[in-house]
Order: structure tokens, then C-alpha cells, then sequence
């Protein structure tokens, strides 16, 4: 089986509410579509989901790089060889994990459709087809953050809530985030996430009283170069720190894991460059004993099938996962083959991803380049 054509699609889907996050406040959400097709009429799909200011790279530079270098350097390859899919797009450019990512979501996409198998299957099998799903409460106030919640709650979706703070006045942060932690009571975990928003000493400050408040994890709380500042972060607090941002390569996963500079680290299939090196940023965390969190970039459908396949098979997944980004999304151009029951989401049976494009909503929602 041969790679033959590649064709990328910028979209941009809207949300049912505009998501406050301390680098940016989103009302509609930036996806790069992938569709790879191969000369025996196996086709896959990928896509990338961008959260502006999270990383390096946007939805423009992720295009490029795939229709500029990567493409090329995958012509003719064959995308149920993972291992040579990764080599031919390491040695055509360094970096630019989100764009590898999206090609070898493709790919797999692909090769299990080839062998009729899911993903998980490819990845070494699912261990579980429920997780529970968290939800980032993302009004930036407490008294709708408190009300989306509660409904939450009463209607058995989700039980996990991470409020995201990292703006604006370290006292309103954590006044907000422990309001909400104390209307919600013991009937619900909250985190929190400052996305890299204070420096040590703020974040000292905040920890000692987000601690003392009950809750239960704070998401990567200084800037992703700091680690000596997560070290000792990690050392000083009870409360379990989380690395998001600090964690993308292996060699990063290694560092933390060498140094205890996390208690957990937040899994993103994009952030690492795809779910087989997803797999091994896990592996190193289950050898250091760092518990994992299975992480979001707001993913619609196939980027959520895709999060949803390689958590699956993960043998530890004690913060549940993120994958909330199907219920933020007003519409979308493909549906995951995912459901959302008693706080879980469960993972449906599938070949490959379990998912067809839906050809007019890609054009609706296409983003001219
Ligand atoms: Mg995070």
C-alpha cells in the first residue's frame, strides 16, 4: 500500500460558548483537517486541533510544514509502517510535533482499515472502553462556572472540573477557584490549570491555599522552562502538580521523571507528535511511577477518537481524561465514534478511527488558507 495524495483543510468550528483560558479566550475553534489517500483505495483521516498561544506552532505553520515538507517526503511510503512514516518525517524536518502528529493519525487511521482493527488494537489493545471525562469550566466567573457545573452534575456528565486560572489577580484565581470548589462540595473533584501563567513565588502563594481549599491538582502553574521551579513545587506541596506544557518531547518526559519534577504529566497526542510517541512519553511516566492525566487541545471528532483509542490501552489513567472537546463544539465534520454516559465517555467499537468526513460541512466551515 502506497501513499499517493494529502490534502490539508484549515476549519474552524464554533463552540457553544465562548472558553476563557488564560492565554486566550476562544469563540470558535481552529482544526487542520487531513485526508491521506493511498493507491488502494484505503483512505484516512487526521486533524490537529491549535489552542492559539498554547505552543509554537498555529493552524498556517502546521499547513505549511505538511504541504511544504512533509508530504513530499511521504510520497510512495506505506502508511501501515509507522516506524518509517516517523523516520522519513523526522529526517525531512526536526520539531513541528502537531504536524507529524496529524499525518501519522492519518496513517493509522488508515492501516486499520487496511486490517479491519481499531487503533487501539494497532496500539496494543484497549484495557477499558469507559474513562471519566473531565469538564474545564471556562465562563472565568465563579457564579456560572458554579451553575454550568451543578447542571453537570445533575445530569451524571461530568464529576471532574478544572477551572483555569493563570490571569489576571492571583487572589481572584484561587477566591474563584475555591468558590467553586466549596458549592460543589465532596460530590466533585477540582483542579485547576494556570497554563503557565504565575512565576514561582505566585505560585507558591496560590498552591498553599488551592491546597488547603481541597483541591485536588494544580496544572502546570509556572512556565514551561522553569522545571527547577516544578521541582520544587512538587517537593514543597502535598497537592499533586501536574506538568502540561513543560512535557512534549521524550527527552523532556525523561527530565521530569529523572528529577520528580511533576507528581503527573497531562497526555496529548499533538503536543508529543502522535499517539505512538504519546505512548512512550506514558511509558516513561509508568516507569517513574507519575501518574497520568489524558489531555485535550479541544479535539473534535477524529482528533477525539484518536485521544480516546491510545488512552484506552494506557494501563494507568488516574486523573481520567479531558476529551470534553465533541460537547464544547457546536457542529462539527466528522462525529466520534464516542458517547457520554453516568460521567464516563465511552469508547464505541471501530475500524481504524470509526469516522467518515462529512465533504459539505468541510467545505462550510474551511478557513481560506
Ligand atoms: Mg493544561
Amino acid at each position: 500500500m502506497k501513499i499517493e495524495r494529502i490534502v490539508t483543510t484549515r476549519i474552524a468550528l464554533p463552540l457553544r460558548r465562548p472558553h476563557r483560558l488564560a492565554m486566550a479566550t476562544l469563540t470558535d475553534h481552529d482544526m487542520l483537517i487531513v485526508q491521506l489517500f493511498t493507491d488502494e483505495g484505503i483512505a484516512g483521516l487526521g486533524e490537529v486541533s491549535i489552542i492559539p498561544h498554547y505552543g509554537a506552532e498555529t493552524p498556517g505553520t502546521v499547513q505549511h510544514i505538511i504541504d511544504a515538507c512533509l508530504v513530499p517526503a511521504l510520497a510512495g511510503a506505506d502508511p501501515r509502517n509507522l516506524m518509517q512514516i516517523h523516520a522519513r518525517m523526522d529526517a525531512a524536518i526536526p520539531g513541528h510535533a502537531y504536524a507529524k502528529a496529524a499525518l501519522e493519525m492519518a496513517c493509522l487511521d488508515c492501516a486499520g482499515r487496511a486490517l479491519g482493527v481499531s487503533v487501539a488494537t494497532l496500539l496494543g489493545g484497549a484495557l477499558r472502553q469507559r474513562m471519566p471525562a473531565l469538564w474545564v469550566l471556562g465562563h472565568g466567573e465563579a457564579r456560572r462556572d458554579i451553575e454550568e457545573a451543578q447542571s453537570l452534575l445533575e445530569s451524571r456528565s461530568h464529576r471532574l472540573f478544572l477551572v483555569k486560572v493563570g490571569k489576571g489577580e492571583p487572589a481572584e484565581n484561587v477566591r474563584r477557584a475555591l468558590d467553586i470548589k466549596q458549592a460543589l462540595g465532596e460530590h466533585a473533584s477540582v483542579r485547576v490549570d494556570a497554563n503557565q501563567g504565575w512565576d514561582e513565588a505566585t505560585a507558591s502563594w496560590c498552591i498553599e491555599r488551592l491546597e488547603a481549599g481541597g483541591i485536588d491538582a494544580v496544572e502546570q502553574p509556572v512556565p514551561a522552562w522553569n522545571r527547577a521551579a516544578m521541582q520544587r513545587l512538587a517537593a514543597r506541596f502535598t497537592v499533586p502538580i501536574m506538568a502540561d506544557e513543560a512535557v512534549c518531547t521524550l527527552q523532556d518526559a525523561m527530565a521530569f521523571a529523572g528529577e520528580a519534577a511533576a507528581d503527573a504529566f497531562s497526555i496529548k497526542v499533538s503536543k508529543h507528535g502522535g499517539l505512538m510517541r504519546a505512548r512512550q512519553v506514558a511509558t516513561v511516566a509508568e516507569a517513574a511511577g507519575i501518574s497520568l492525566f489524558g489531555g485535550t487541545m479541544l479535539e473534535g471528532g477524529i482528533g477525539t477518537s484518536a485521544c480516546a483509542q491510545l488512552f484506552a490501552t494506557l494501563p494507568s489513567l488516574a486523573w481520567g481524561c479531558q476529551l470534553f472537546g465533541p460537547r464544547l463544539l457546536k457542529d462539527d465534520v466528522a462525529c466520534a465514534p464516542v458517547s457520554y454516559d453516568a460521567f464516563d465517555l465511552v469508547l464505541g467499537d471501530s475500524v481504524g478511527l470509526g469516522l467518515e468526513i462529512d465533504p459539505d460541512k468541510l467545505r462550510f466551515y474551511q478557513v481560506p488558507r
